[in-house]
Order: C-alpha cells, then structure tokens, then sequence
C-alpha cells in the first residue's frame, strides 16, 4: 500500500483494489494525481471530502466516471452537490461500509468531519479533515468561535472517540498548520500522545515547508516510534 502526498490536504492512498482519494482541491505541479487516475487500471476509485472549503473539496470529482463519492453533509449542501452525484452523505458518529472499506465518520474542531478508515485487510487510516486543536495563541477570536480552553476539549474528545475505535491507526494525515505559529504542533502532539500511530503524514501546510520540516523534527524527537513523511 502507498500513500501519496497530492497537495494541501489530499492524499491518495494506493492499494492493489482501491484508490482513496482525500480531500481533492487541487493536482500536484507534477500531475501525481492525473497519473494515478490514467493508471488505476481495476481499481475501485473513491473520493472522500471532509468540508465544503474550496482547499478541500474540487466539484470536478463529480465529473469522473465510476468513482463511489462519500461526501460530507455540510459539503452536499452548501456546495449543492447533487444527490445522484454522491455514494453517501458522511455525517458524524455514523459509519459508510462496503466490500472493501469501513469508515467511521468522526467528529471535526472545524466544519465538517474527519475520516477513521479501516481497509479489508484491516489496515486503518485517519484523514483528519481540518480537525485540529486550532489553539491560535495571539488573537484566537480571529479565527475561532469559543475561547482556547474550550478549543481543546472539543479537539481532545474527538481524539478519544478514535482512540476508543482504534488500538492502533497505521497511516494518519493530520494538520501542521504554520499559521498556529509556537502552538502548530499541539494538535499533532496530543494525537500521538492519545493515539498509537505508525505513520504520520503532515497536511494544510500552506507551502510554508521551512516551518513544518522544524515542527516535524520535534516530533521524531518526542516519537522516535512514529515514522513521519514529509
Ligand atoms: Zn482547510
């Protein structure tokens, strides 16, 4: 199984059945995505979208013929997406199931949802949407609608409800987000503490990689048992 870094928020994971497409807004420079598509041969192709934000969520995935759509309920709605158009509406606390795949639909700290995925093979995966401790140490009423405080318990709840699914999540797309600035690793940090995590892929990085590439190497250092790509 491979798991691709598209752009931003969207990752492609590659197995021998399927091809699981999170949260496309957008193609890599190089067209990794394109590639993938040309070359997926048998395999059952599916887009999930976490939120209806244009970083997340490309209504060019309703054009694209014979992929299963799992959409989330705030993205069908205010992005109009038509009803024959999606595979299944995801919403919170329920669960899509097919021959191939099992996703619990998670709670968000933002709009929208996040995805616990468990494959046939029981490999599990966490796409997190844009769930976050979204703690904005200057200025959080600029970006948040509750106080810092009530900000992580709500992000600390929805680690627990995947903590209580999954002993273990093998591959994690989880934000790193620069503009959290000394706070952008406290959302990453706190999951790894709660959640035994094999592979952790950093996301919403806004290109700003000098910053993430810092943020990841305090994290190898406090979960040297934790492989990070970036
Ligand atoms: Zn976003």
């Amino acid at each position: 199984m491979t798991v691709h870094y598209i752009y931003h928020s969207c990752f492609a994971v590659e197995t021998e059945t399927l091809l699981l497409v999170f949260d496309y807004s957008q193609d890599s420079a190089d067209g990794r995505l394109r590639q993938l598509l040309d070359n997926r041969g048998e395999r059952v192709l599916y887009f999930v979208v976490s939120h209806f934000h244009e970083d997340h969520y490309n209504p060019a995935i309703l054009d694209i013929d014979g992929a299963r759509r799992l959409i989330s309920y705030d993205t069908v709605k205010r992005r109009r997406v038509p009803k024959e158009k999606v595979d299944a509406i995801l919403r919170p606390d329920e669960c899509y199931q097919d021959e191939h795949l099992t996703l619990h639909v998670m709670h968000s700290t933002d709009v929208g949802i996040s995805s616990l995925v468990t494959l046939a093979d029981g490999t599990t995966l966490y796409h997190a949407g844009d769930n976050n401790n979204w703690y904005f140490p200057e200025e959080p009423g600029e970006h948040i609608h509750c106080s810092l405080k009530e900000m992580e318990g709500l992000f600390l709840a929805t680690v627990r409800s995947v903590a209580k699914l999954a002993p273990q999540v093998e591959h994690v797309m989880f934000p790193v987000d620069p503009r959290l600035g000394s706070e952008i690793i406290r959302g990453a940090f706190q999951w790894l503490w709660h959640v035994k995590t094999v592979h952790f892929y950093p996301m919403h990085c806004w290109d700003r990689w000098e910053e993430v590439h810092r943020a990841m190497a305090q994290l190898r250092e406090n979960f040297p048992e934790v492989t990070f790509h970036v």
